[in-house]
């Protein structure tokens, strides 16, 4: 075999190789995109019920056992506070029952304050994760838990009481206050008041 024939025979067998590896790199790059993009779907499945079920993951239980609305949240509308006789804005729900009702975390938290306040009474705040707290005010003195505690939904933290000197011609009961991400929102749109 000439020097020639042997380079010919060369450029043949890599012509052939390349053909060969052509056809590989394609198959292999076909099945990586299907693969990939069957994968994609799947994450993109996974994201879709995270987002879709997040907010249907909070649901809270009455704070008061038989407990009645008897004032709305009112954010830009104003309610007459019948102690202060006078009208303003009420960020929260107040919640009425026989007298010494048990109050209960609505859901599973950790106690981050208890304080005494003239015009609210006492005041117990629950996280229950980064961005949603619950305020119950107006509660008796001597309260069940303490700041650090952790609780479950249905845990009882105090009474209802007329603690709270703004609001005690409404008689006793529970003050009670939603916040996300530290804004006051109608606490009505995450309770179970059952009848609603
Ligand atoms: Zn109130």
């Amino acid at each position: 075999m000439s020097y020639k024939e042997r380079i010919k025979n060369f450029f043949i067998r890599f012509k052939r190789l390349m053909v060969f590896g052509g056809v590989l790199a394609l198959a292999i790059a076909v099945i990586g995109i299907v693969a990939y993009s069957s994968s994609m779907n799947v994450s993109l499945n996974t994201n879709q019920t995270v987002q879709t079920s997040a907010p249907t993951t909070v649901s809270f239980i009455m704070p008061v056992k038989d407990g009645v609305i008897v004032k709305d949240f009112s954010n830009t509308s104003l309610k007459y506070n019948s102690t202060l006789k006078q009208w303003e804005s009420h960020k929260a729900v107040d919640i009425k029952s026989s007298d010494d009702s048990d109050v209960m975390a609505v859901m599973a938290g950790e106690i981050v304050s208890v304080e005494n306040n003239y015009l609210k009474g006492t005041i117990i705040t629950i996280k229950h994760n980064k961005s949603l707290q619950t305020v119950y005010s107006s509660l008796a003195e001597d309260v069940k838990v303490k700041v650090g505690d952790k609780v479950k939904q249905g845990t009882v933290i105090g009474k209802v009481s007329t603690s709270a000197k703004g609001e005690s011609a409404d008689g006793a009961h529970l003050h009670f206050e939603v916040l996300v991400d530290n804004v006051k929102v109608d606490p009505n749109l995450y309770l179970n008041t059952g009848d609603k």
